[in-house]
């Protein structure tokens, strides 16, 4: 039975390389995938994901206003053989699209993978987490480790000098310079004394 699956982490745990890997064991199978990335993600054009390994595939770019189920029921006239939908970066869903995408396994039968940071650097949940913690019918954690060894948890945005950044907007794109991926314990650390960063 298709169900709704949330692959969650902190920063550069390799999401990208697990979605792209996920969509190719379907291809393989004769399986067709359809990928989704958010339009914001401007750092290597819109519309392809990239993992730093060097897999890459096109994916549809959405915004907050794209109805997932509606796209996809209407692919699936020229899909006949569409098993999986994967998004990525599926932080930024709002909690309706959680919802349609919910749907897209109860009601159309295929599978959701969605990728996602759990939290924003200042450990607030994202919306899109929220609802897929809640929501998703399997949960998998994709672990990363932090400077110290133990399982890094928490984003830490940081500046060109490597200190903490704790204030700013929630949503700035950025990959291993702007963001450092740590334990619960390293970033309190990190915050309370504001301790310069190795990354
Ligand atoms: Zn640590």
């Amino acid at each position: 039975m298709a169900k709704l699956y949330f692959y969650y982490s902190a920063m550069n745990a390799g999401k990208s390389t697990t979605l792209l890997q996920a969509s190719y064991n379907y291809q393989e199978r004769g399986m067709q995938t359809i990928l989704f990335a958010p339009k914001i993600d401007q750092r290597f054009g819109n519309t392809i994901i990239y993992s730093r390994i060097g897999l890459k595939q096109e994916a549809v770019p959405f915004d907050d206003q794209l109805n997932f189920f509606e796209y996809v029921e209407e692919r699936t006239n020229t899909m006949s053989n569409l098993k999986c939908v994967l998004v990525d970066e599926a932080h930024f869903l709002n909690k309706k699209q959680v919802s349609e995408l919910s749907d897209i396994a109860t009601e159309l039968g295929i599978a959701v993978l969605c990728y996602g940071l759990r939290s924003d650097f200042l450990g607030e949940p994202f919306e899109g987490s929220k609802y897929l913690l809640t929501w998703a019918e399997e949960l998998t954690e994709i672990k990363t480790i932090c400077q110290c060894g133990r399982k890094g948890i928490m984003n830490m945005r940081i500046d060109s000098e490597g200190n903490p950044v704790t204030k700013g907007a929630q949503v700035q794109i950025g990959g291993n310079e702007s963001y450092v991926s740590l334990c619960m314990k390293c970033y309190k650390n990190k915050v309370n004394k504001q301790e310069e960063i190795t990354v």
